[in-house]
């Protein structure tokens, strides 16, 4: 099964206890996946119909979880059985899909409650504040805009959700939604329709537990924690890369100052201790200065070395003329 259904099925067995987080989650549901019917003839402007009228709303899913939720969420909220409808489809690699009707004996007010029509009888295209001002609310809107319209990629292979929307207005207060929750969704269109998509794993990982999303949260964390760990061992590995190219820099340099000294000065112009350092670093620049002291003899310590190594540039530079000041003070 792929994530993205494993994911929502998890979804789909959230169950939320408070009535408004039901509301909540049916109205995103509808919103994400459902279509207005007007009985006994094809859907029109819902405002030209007579008051008593009855409106139906089907809800199409591929998934039988999110169709079990449907019929679960209508008649907690509705008060009515919801009809359910299988269909297979033969073109999408024979896999079912299910329309599920909602129907209910006060269908102008439970749409007007869905934020499917206005209270004056228009379609809406905004999200109602009832909806969505309180927290538990907000999560269960998304949880239902979600099942109906979202998919999310596995982390081992790459970091995508996305929500498919219909319309302009309501993924803009989509969009402000999830910025009051701290996930900053980024827009584009494909084929006329609005998708809200994010690619950062800890931005998912976040949408996905405030949805409720556990397991699917947990699953991108541990995506989280391994490169945050691989990321660790990337800088060791160019900080000590970094250590060793400066060494052998150093030691190269150093090399080319005994070299010079030899053909001004001569080696053995040198104190005795200073020569031996200088022959030793000519036959080894990649040496480092622990490995030089242990070369001496008697061994020198890490600081001895790093001392005569300095006398020894300092006599260099002298000889290039290029620190007079510092030439005077040693002579
Ligand atoms: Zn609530």
């Amino acid at each position: 099964m792929s994530f993205s259904r494993t994911v929502k099925e998890e979804l789909a067995r959230v169950a939320p206890d408070k009535g408004c987080c039901q509301v909540a989650e049916l109205a995103g549901l509808v919103r994400a996946a459902g279509t207005l019917e007007i009985a006994g003839r094809d859907a029109g402007p819902p405002s030209s119909a007579p008051p008593d009228e009855r409106f139906h709303i089907w809800v199409e899913t591929g998934q039988a979880p999110v169709a079990r939720k449907l019929i679960q969420l209508g008649k907690a909220v509705l008060g009515s059985n919801p009809e359910v409808l299988v269909r297979k489809q033969r073109r999408l690699r024979r896999s079912r899909s299910f329309s599920v009707l909602l129907a209910s004996a006060r269908p102008r007010q439970d749409l007007v409650r869905l934020g499917v029509l206005n209270p004056g009888g228009g379609l809406r295209r905004d999200i109602p504040d009832e909806l969505t001002v309180r927290g538990c609310c907000r999560r269960s809107y998304l949880r239902g805009l979600f099942l109906g319209s979202g998919s999310v990629t596995d982390p081992g292979r790459s970091h995508h959700l996305e929500m498919v929307l219909r319309d302009e207005a309501l993924a803009d207060q989509v969009v402000q939604l999830l910025f009051s929750l701290g996930v900053m969704v980024r827009l584009t269109s494909r084929r006329g329709e609005i998708v809200l998509y994010l690619k950062e794993a800890d931005q998912i990982g976040q949408l996905l537990g405030l949805m409720g999303a556990h397991q699917a949260l947990l699953a991108y964390e541990n995506v989280l924690a391994l490169k945050t760990v691989k990321n660790r061992v990337n800088r060791l590995v160019n900080a000590e890369t970094a250590n060793l190219e400066k060494t052998v820099d150093a030691g190269v340099r150093q090399a080319e100052d005994v070299k010079l000294i030899r053909r001004r000065l001569g080696l053995h112009t040198l104190s005795h201790s200073l020569r031996e350092l200088a022959e030793l670093r000519l036959k080894h620049p990649g040496a480092s200065l622990k490995e030089l002291g242990q070369l001496c003899e008697p061994p020198v310590g890490k600081s001895g070395v790093a001392h005569r190594l300095r006398r020894l540039e300092v006599l260099a530079s002298e000889l290039r003329g290029e620190t007079a000041t510092t030439s005077k003070r040693t002579r």
